[in-house]
């Protein structure tokens, strides 16, 4: 076989990079599905959001089926990743380490000290910084001639994902054919951040904070510009879910820091926790709960840290133990509306915020979540963001949307408040 050089084609095997096409498609069972539960899925029936009569519409439960997930290439485990799994942030165990995006920066296929092949070099790229590459539905991989040295963070679409983003047309109808009632062919495109240089990602202290805010501008960017392009080619209502898995234990498979944007591309409506915030915010009316809630009260305060630009408190019905809800002062809608002194503050402030969980020793695996209002909804909302440390929860908080937790969030705020100032 003929060694790549940066001119050879790579021809995506079957849901790489979300790319189904004529010549990839084998069978049925591998298509990634969008399974909505029929013992709790209800039909959009008022006019709420200013959804389009055309077509019907859900809340409820839903699952993303996605077999070639389960396919990727996850390598056998070196010393390092698994001193990565406890959070080891000692520079020399990371030096020189080798990733799969190390191959990718460089355009180049790459081996670890063993000799295995990590990664070949080929990617989609969206965004470089916030400069636009590859258009979000491009279906060539390929590899990157050069990243600037001034580049810090860089998004891709997703090699391994839950949905499909470009599909053959014949193959389309003939699978809608297939399925049953509640189920589609998952559409949409999933975004991927990182860091240009390698930042092992439960080891936040070492990031620089001009690189956290880089990957927010940057994923910024790409969900505006794939937003745009998937607009152009008739999508609407599209939820948009930014977060950052971070360490293996709440699913983050690479070590580098990184964080994914999920755009579903459906258009048949939304989860049942987010129709219930929407509910809520439209309940609120002018009278908006993040604008004016002090979180706590003025003695017994589960604020943990307030700035010019948000608020980050101990959330008075957690999920998890030590689990952060957090907003921008400003009202407003979407991450994609947050500007550049509010992105760059909150790359500060996070990283003050898990320095001070580190220091309490809270499990270090954990996640960042952004709740946002999808594109074409016509609703108010204040968007937020919750830090959810991992942790393992029991039997009846599986059945219902409900936790036991067994730390008053008032101590909580109280103790980060202690180990950010210490
Ligand atoms: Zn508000």
């Amino acid at each position: 076989m003929k060694e790549d050089s940066n001119q050879s084609e790579y021809k995506p095997k079957f849901m790489e990079w979300g790319i189904i096409n004529k010549e990839n498609f084998s069978s049925i069972k591998d298509v990634p599905i969008k399974r909505w539960d029929p013992l709790s899925t209800v039909i959009i029936t008022s006019k709420d959001f200013g959804f389009r009569e055309e077509r019907q519409r859900f809340y409820g439960h839903y699952s993303y089926l996605s077999p070639i997930r389960g396919k990727r290439p996850i390598p056998l485990k070196t010393m390092e990743d698994k001193k990565n799994d406890l959070g080891d942030c000692s520079e020399v165990i990371w030096k020189g380490y080798k990733d799969v995006f190390m191959s990718v920066l460089e355009g180049t296929p790459m081996h670890n000290d063993w000799g295995s092949q990590i990664g070949d070099g080929f990617t989609i790229i969206i965004m470089e910084d916030e400069k636009r590459r590859d258009n979000p539905f491009l279906d060539i991989p390929h590899k990157i001639e050069k990243i600037p040295e001034s580049c810090k963070a860089l998004t891709l679409i997703n090699r391994y994902p839950s949905m499909a983003r470009v599909v053959d047309q014949d193959i389309k109808v003939s699978i809608e054919k297939l399925l049953s009632r509640h189920s589609k062919l998952a559409e949409g495109i999933n975004l991927i951040t990182l860091s240009r240089d390698f930042y092992p990602s439960l080891c936040f202290a070492l990031i620089p904070d001009d690189v956290l805010a880089s990957i927010f501008f940057s994923m910024k960017a790409a969900i505006l510009y794939a937003i745009e392009e998937a607009i152009d080619r008739d999508y609407y209502d599209i939820p948009v879910n930014p977060f950052f898995n971070i360490g293996t234990k709440v699913g983050g498979s690479q070590p580098r820091i990184h964080s994914q944007v999920y755009i579903d591309l459906n258009g048949d409506g939304h989860g049942s926790r987010l129709e219930a915030y929407l509910q809520a915010f439209k309940e609120m009316g002018n009278d908006c709960h993040l604008c004016k809630s002090t979180h706590g009260g003025s003695n017994e305060r589960r604020i943990i840290l307030e700035t010019n630009f948000w608020a980050f408190f101990a959330t008075g019905s957690p999920v998890r133990n030590y689990h952060i809800r957090f907003h921008p002062k400003e009202h407003i809608r979407r991450f994609t509306q947050l500007n550049v002194n509010q992105l760059g503050d909150l790359a500060k402030s996070i990283k003050a915020i898990f320095e001070a969980l580190d220091k309490m020793n809270v499990d270090k695996n954990r996640n960042i979540l952004f709740t946002c209002v999808p594109y074409g909804y016509d609703a108010d909302f204040h968007m937020f963001g919750d830090i959810i440390p991992h942790e393992i929860i029991g039997g009846a908080e599986m059945a219902d949307d409900m936790r036991v937790a067994r730390k008053s969030p008032y101590e909580v705020a109280e103790e980060i408040r202690n180990a950010i100032t210490s």
